[in-house]
């Protein structure tokens, strides 16, 4: 399939220039994701997942039978500076799970960085494999958990298994302006991890639904959208101009809090 070399623009020169600096000069949380990254990749904690995991990695399917399987809990990735993070579910059986990278070689991770590619937040519309070249800009994906569960389904223990990696993150995320939860499970773990930081006035978890949007403190604002699974995208629940039109509200939300930083600082 013939790529389209569209509009992949980031039009604020100076917001270019600052990201490009900021990627090409490593800030020392960076070494400290990386840690917390291989900590990762090292876990057994939960043996339902471990058990699927590892055996899906060695039966696969036959599409992807020429391929060796990552089989590993899947680390997180992106720009450790972002002000865009993006809390999913946990990889799929033949996505991450196979490629080792969130998002990457499956249906619902095209989706997704067609969308993310479209509102400038990623350097290619395309997910494919963990050296596809593919780079993140100014947005972090994670996830509720880090290893595929059978049947997309995580038990409560394995979520909670898992849930310091999230926190740690958190705290090392210092620039988070706005969290996009991808589905349910991943904008309740979103909410939760916030509170748990006590970094939410929100007293109750809000209601997820596709395009809510809450304020979880002056800075950081939470969005919902329905995960871009084949279920949801198959039956029309959700269309790519609905899932389009949630990263360009991020968008339009972090240029105004960009645009206002600016303001208050020559007025200084
Ligand atoms: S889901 Fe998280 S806590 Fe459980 S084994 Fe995987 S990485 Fe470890």
């Amino acid at each position: 399939m013939r790529i389209q070399k569209q509009s992949f623009v980031i039009r604020d020169s100076r917001l270019k220039t600052k990201l490009e600096t900021r990627n090409a000069d490593p800030e020392p949380s960076e070494t400290v994701m990386d840690a917390l990254q291989k900590r990762v990749i090292a876990c057994k904690t939960c043996p339902r997942l471990v058990e699927w995991r590892t055996t899906i990695a060695e039966k696969r399917t036959r599409r992807f039978a020429e391929w060796k399987y990552w089989g590993k809990p899947v680390p997180s990735f992106g720009d450790t500076n972002a002000r865009l993070l993006l809390v999913g579910l946990a990889p799929a059986a033949h996505g991450g799970n196979r490629t080792g990278r969130m998002f990457t070689g499956d249906e619902s991770g095209n989706w997704l960085f067609r969308a993310l590619f479209n509102a400038g937040f990623s350097t290619q519309p395309t997910s494919t494999d963990r050296s596809d070249g593919l780079k993140l800009y100014d947005c972090y994906i994670t996830a509720t958990c880090r290893c595929a569960p059978p049947k997309n389904k995580l038990l409560r223990d394995e979520i909670r298994n898992c849930r310091p990696f999230l926190l740690k993150e958190l705290s090392l995320l210092k620039n988070i302006r706005v969290v996009i939860g991808v589905g349910k499970i991943g904008f309740d773990a979103a909410f939760d991890s916030f509170r748990k930081l006590c970094r939410t006035q929100l007293k109750s978890r809000p209601k997820f639904g596709h395009g809510v949007i809450y304020k979880l403190n002056e800075n950081v604002t939470l969005i919902g959208t329905y995960h871009p699974s084949q279920q949801n995208t198959f039956t029309g629940k959700l269309t790519e101009n609905m899932l389009n039109e949630i990263f360009t509200k991020a968008r339009k939300m972090l240029d105004r809090h960009a645009d206002a930083k600016t303001k208050k600082g020559s007025l200084e």
